[in-house]
């Protein structure tokens, strides 16, 4: 194993992720094998350092960014190992933790992978399944160059969770590197705090729902309790036929009310995504990000990207039919609406709505240039369904009192991102005690303060308002029992002793 020596600005690449928040590091190892890891972690030992895992850094919250110490990268460790057929007839595949989902899914596509080193069992396995038609890992973080182990670790989900859930659903078996012997189900205390409303995402801190399997607290840990060295990933049969509509509305009363129908359609949606005025004006001028696209009319306010999947054609054609009836009553039209039936159309579809967050951030890149203590941001607030009105509200008011308010995204799941972007440091400190008063909103409502990212190192304040000091003192005592140094991920989801302010 290399172990690099981190100096001046080279390497400067690893001490951030997609948050733009900032670390340091004096040690880079990328991982190879397990071997390596567990090297990583006894160098970190004898030198009481600390240890910040890194999958693709493309999460939003700062998880992968180190707080000193050594960096384990992790993208190097990308192989599939093998796969396995239930009694059900349900395959899964045993991968590292690396493998983007942009590689699974191109492997996923072409059938082809080299599996010249699996048993002799697992290549047959594999024969079969290449001969079984075509397969999907539903989860959908919408950044294709997320690794398996980073979405693991943060539960991530996306526009697809509406139908399919998130990532949890869709692990079978993960192995971990631990620091102590401590298991899930001898925990001390027995975790006692209440949890969001039912129905509500939840990605904040540890997953304390009562669990048979024994690696579920791992997910969602935000590598705070161990390393995750291998993942086995549930595939689903592809469904035959996938349509999607970007649906285009007058104003955001009309596009809500228009969501709210489809989701009482008992042909349920793969996805249901939102896009406010803002989000779209911002793609108007980023428009070299989706030019393969027509252009957008300027009466066209909102948006919703809806898409509809399954194995019978004429099921989904009523369901459109349906919803295209809907976007009548809401004030739209068919000739407001772009429409795809085929894979490169749905993924013009997808990378419009993928552009909303990449022009967001290439706008926090213009302004950090000026003042880099701004890092992004961007509200992960999922409330039970019928209170997004009440969230909404909030917004346009914020948005009245001069602040410029992007929301986009969940719709589907009553889970916006509402991203606030500032001019200079002084609104930046203004704007984080104006999300603090909107997470306050939706934890009175049940809601949760990380429907999918997580808490990071930039969201602690929050996760501390969810659960309160009883709720934080959990989760201190299941990370101490299980990494006793605290060397791994410091600073994400709670620090060892209580910071004031938090
Ligand atoms: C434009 C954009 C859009 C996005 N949209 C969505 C979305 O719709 N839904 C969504 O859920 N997310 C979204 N994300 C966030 C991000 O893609 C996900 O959080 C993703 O799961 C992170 O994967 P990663 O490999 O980049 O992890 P990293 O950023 O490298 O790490 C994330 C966390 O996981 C830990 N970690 C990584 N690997 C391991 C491991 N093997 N063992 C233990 N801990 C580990 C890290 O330490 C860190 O705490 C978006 C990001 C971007 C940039």
């Amino acid at each position: 194993m290399e172990i690099i020596k981190i100096s001046g600005n080279e390497l400067a690449e690893y001490l951030h992720d997609e948050s733009r928040l900032s670390g340091n590091a004096e040690y880079l190892v990328f991982a190879k094998s397990e071997a390596d890891i567990q090297d990583a972690v006894e160098f970190c030992l004898r030198r009481d350092i600390c240890l910040t895992i890194q999958g693709s850094r493309t999460g939003i919250t700062g998880g992968s960014v180190p707080a000193g110490g050594l960096i384990l990268n992790l993208e190097r460790m990308n192989k599939i190992l093998g796969i396995r057929r239930d009694e059900a007839g349900s395959y899964f595949l045993r991968c590292e933790p690396g493998l983007k989902l942009a590689e699974l899914r191109e492997i996923l596509f072409s059938r082809q992978y080299d599996i010249s080193d699996w048993t002799a069992a697992a290549k047959i396995i594999w024969q079969e399944f290449i001969n079984s038609g075509k397969y999907i890992f539903p989860p959908d973080p919408t950044e294709t160059s997320a690794s398996l182990g980073g979405m693991a670790s943060c539960n991530a989900s996306g526009a697809r969770s509406y139908k399919y859930g998130a990532t949890r659903l869709w692990l079978s078996n993960l192995k971990t590197y631990n620091l102590s012997a401590i298991k899930q189900d001898k925990l001390v205390p027995k975790p006692d705090i209440t949890l969001p409303s039912k129905g509500v995402k939840n990605a904040a801190g540890y997953y304390l729902s009562e669990s048979s399997r024994d690696f579920d607290l791992y997910i969602g840990a935000e590598g705070t309790l161990a390393i995750i060295t291998e993942l086995e990933i549930k595939l689903l049969p592809k469904p035959a036929h996938c349509w999607g509509v970007i649906q285009f509305f007058a104003g955001e009363t009309a596009a809500v009310a228009f969501c709210e129908e489809l989701k009482q359609q008992s042909y349920t949606a793969s996805a249901l995504e939102y896009f406010d005025h803002n989000a779209l004006n911002l793609l108007r001028k980023y428009r070299q990000m989706w030019d393969t696209l027509p252009e957008m009319a300027s009466n066209w306010k909102n948006a919703v990207y809806y898409e509809y999947e399954g194995d019978e054609t004429e099921l989904i054609e009523e369901a459109v039919f349906k919803a295209g009836d809907l976007a009548e009553k809401a004030g739209s039209s068919e000739s407001n609406c772009w429409f795809a039936d085929a894979e490169a159309g749905i993924q013009q579809l997808k990378n419009f709505r993928h552009a909303v967050p990449e022009a967001i951030n290439a706008e926090l890149d213009v302004i950090r240039q000026k003042d880099d203590r701004i890092s992004k941001i961007s509200t992960d607030l999922a409330v039970p369904a019928g209170y997004l009105h009440k969230m909404l509200r909030l917004y346009r008011q914020a948005e009245q009192d001069g602040w410029q308010v992007i929301a986009f995204g969940h719709i589907g799941n009553d889970h916006l991102h509402t991203n606030i972007l500032v001019s200079d440091y002084q609104k930046w400190l203004s704007a984080k005690k104006l999300v603090i008063e909107w997470a306050k909103a939706a934890i009175a409502a049940g809601g949760s303060v990380s429907g999918e990212h997580g808490i990071g190192k930039i969201k602690r304040d929050l996760l501390q308002l969810m659960y309160g000091e009883k709720g934080i003192a959990c989760f201190r005592s299941i990370k101490q029992q299980f990494d006793p140094d605290w060397i791994l991920n410091r600073g994400n989801i709670i620090e060892r002793e209580p910071v004031p302010g938090d």
